[in-house]
């Protein structure tokens, strides 16, 4: 429970979409007091406490954001911005208020939901069902060639960054078989040695990002890109590395621990 007397911290989303904060941290006090009670279309998600303060999150009045003494931004662009236990809730506000969106009528026999006691869940008015909020698992994958080169990929409106190849989980599915299934479709290797390396939630609506890294089995075979995915795959060299996704990324922290370990060696 909240510390008795410590302020609450407000996360309005503009749209639904872009988060208003204050000067690099969440709102807090009279300023996402009066966007909370502005607007009148939602209500406010209780999420838990941060260092002992209560977390809302709501979808808040456009205008009133607009007026108000905060800056509007979409998280991706708050990665660098907020400290990152604060982005960490910033992400779960946004994959929840998603999921408020989507789940007002029952998937199985189209009745209205409410919501549940105790849990993010809804209850079918109708038939009692109960869905759970969607997290849709996806691996992503740094493959090395055992020694100092890693395959990046390039994707139509990435401008100059290139990053590790990503893909998701299909049904029956393990995360390895996952790994494999993607860099064949997408490049056209096999690998091995495929290594479990760390996870993080991704709000953008409501993935679960879980990194590994493999090598090639024959790095020097050509690749085959499917150009319905991607417009580039290449190897880089560790010296010679092109712009890279932003360093809160799971892709980023995956380069980053791979290039200590080429520089330890
Ligand atoms: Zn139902």
């Amino acid at each position: 429970m909240p510390e008795t007397g410590k302020p609450a911290r407000f996360l309005p989303f503009a749209q639904g979409r872009d988060l208003a904060i204050g000067d690099g941290t969440l709102l807090s006090g009279a300023v996402g007091d009066a966007l909370l009670f502005a607007d009148a279309t939602t209500e406010a998600l209780y999420l838990g406490d941060l260092n002992g303060a209560a977390c809302l999150a709501y979808v808040a009045d456009e205008t009133a954001v607009a007026e108000s003494d905060t800056s509007a931004t979409g998280l991706r662009n708050l990665f660098d911005v907020l400290p990152p236990d604060e982005y960490a809730v910033a992400g779960l506000a946004a994959h929840l208020l998603h999921w408020q969106t989507i789940s007002r009528f029952c998937p199985k026999c189209g009745g209205a939901t409410q919501p549940t006691a105790n849990a993010w869940a809804k209850t079918c008015t109708v038939c009692g069902y109960a869905p759970y909020p969607v997290v849709s698992p996806a691996v992503l994958m740094l493959i090395h060639d055992g020694g100092s080169r890693v395959l990046l990929s390039h994707k139509a409106g990435w401008g100059d960054r290139w990053s590790i190849l990503a893909g998701f989980v299909e049904p029956g599915e393990t995360m390895e078989e996952c790994v494999e299934r993607e860099t064949r479709e997408e490049v056209g290797l096999s690998v091995t040695e495929i290594v479990y390396r760390g996870s993080q939630p991704w709000a953008f609506p409501h993935q679960l990002m879980i990194g590994f890294t493999a090598r090639a089995t024959d790095p020097d075979a050509p690749l085959t890109i499917d150009e319905t995915e991607l417009d580039g795959a290449k190897w880089f060299d560790a010296n010679a590395l092109p712009n890279l996704p932003g360093k809160l990324s799971l892709s980023r922290q995956l380069l980053d621990e791979w290039l200590r370990k080429i520089a330890e060696k």
